[in-house]
């Protein structure tokens, strides 16, 4: 077998495997716990061979990036299912709605406004998080969580959106299941059932706060070559 493919075939068996402990630990089901690989500049045939690993799940941080990458390869894969993990704005919404299954990073009502009128000339509607930024961090998108309340108030007043779940990158310098905990608890109150978080330093933390989806690139591919 090719190096890169037994390779990644292994990272992935040992990712999933430690998942399962997680879950295990935490009364979970390891089916209730979605692997996202994040392949954002990761080289080419790395993503081909976690896609011969098995893998069909995949997130992007950029669409131009995904576009080039994906657009070649998911005719192959009837069931790839790709996530929008980074910022996206609004005057690409057309392309990220024609490509993404799951955006993860709504994060103002207008481009949840640019979703929508993307989704209906498509016919198409994406499955949608909204990325909440839990440490307030100024460089950092998303919503506040003292503002989601509002938000999503002002979500369903003026769109159809109903949001799937809460997504938030905790700072680098804090402690994650702090984070986790606050995601988790801002989903409970507004019964909102999915939650994307935990990457490849801190993924079996967030599955024992209750991540349903687990975001994790070098884990997987080793370090991104660009
Ligand atoms: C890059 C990225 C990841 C993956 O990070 P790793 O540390 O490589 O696992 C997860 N989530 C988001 C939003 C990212 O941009």
């Amino acid at each position: 077998m090719d190096e890169t493919v037994s390779h990644i075939a292994a990272a992935r068996k040992h990712l999933l495997a430690n998942m399962h402990d997680a879950c295990a630990t935490s009364g979970r089901k390891a089916a209730h716990v979605t692997l996202v690989a994040v392949s954002k500049r990761q080289l080419e045939d790395r993503v081909d061979a976690a896609l011969a690993a098995g893998q069909l799940v995949f997130g992007e941080n950029q669409v131009a990036e995904a576009e080039t990458r994906w657009q070649a390869r998911k005719d192959n894969y009837p069931d790839l299912r790709l996530h929008l993990v980074g910022h996206l704005q609004s005057n690409k919404a057309d392309r990220a709605v024609a490509l993404f299954d799951v955006i993860e990073t709504l994060d103002s009502i207008k481009l949840a406004k640019a979703i929508q009128k993307a989704a209906q000339n498509q016919g198409r509607m994406p499955e949608v998080f909204v990325q909440v930024n839990t440490g307030e961090e100024p460089q950092k998108s998303g919503v506040l969580p003292k503002e989601l309340p509002e938000f999503l108030a002002q979500l369903r007043a003026q769109t159809h959106i109903q949001p799937a779940g809460l997504m938030c990158i905790p700072p680098q310098d804090e402690e994650p299941g702090l984070h986790f905990a606050l995601l988790a608890k801002l989903a409970n109150t507004h019964g909102l059932k999915q939650l994307s978080m935990g990457m490849s330093g801190d993924y079996e933390t967030a599955i024992r706060f209750g991540a349903t989806h687990v975001r994790v690139g070098t884990a997987l591919f080793g370090e991104r070559a660009y």
